[in-house]
């Protein structure tokens, strides 16, 4: 999907993308919280923003490269939040991401694990989800 007008639906599900995840993927405005970060690169994999990705992954688990995903991915569902606020070192967000991959529509559930280094937001690993 191409980049969205600034004043289009985000594709996280924010009101407009220029209010929502545009300002933290062009990194004209700070992510305060894990779930900020968590949905912009949700929206980065959208519009295949591959720089987004690795910037907002820990150094520690980040991969050398970040490549595509090849899914279509089409609407994010924040579940739950645990921390992740300004002042906290960790985070964690559950989401249940709906993709679709050759023609299939998937989802994909997942309690994303973050940390707050060096003032800023980052992604360290998939947990697996509570039951
Ligand atoms: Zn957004």
């Amino acid at each position: 999907m191409p980049t969205p007008d600034s004043a289009a639906p985000c594709p996280c599900g924010g009101e407009t993308y220029g209010t929502c995840c545009e300002p933290i993927i062009t990194q004209s405005a700070k992510a305060w919280t894990a779930e900020a970060v968590m949905r912009s690169r949700f929206t980065a994999n959208v519009i295949g923003d591959l720089d987004h990705l690795w910037r907002t992954w820990h150094p520690r688990t980040r991969p050398q490269r970040v490549l595509p995903s090849g899914n279509q991915w089409l609407k994010l569902e924040v579940a739950d939040v645990v921390d992740g606020q300004p002042g906290d070192v960790t985070g964690v967000v559950e989401f249940v991401a709906t993709y679709r991959d050759n023609w299939r529509t998937k989802t994909m559930h997942e309690r994303s694990g973050f940390e707050y280094r060096a003032g800023r937001w980052l992604y360290t690993e998939a947990l697996p989800p509570t039951q």
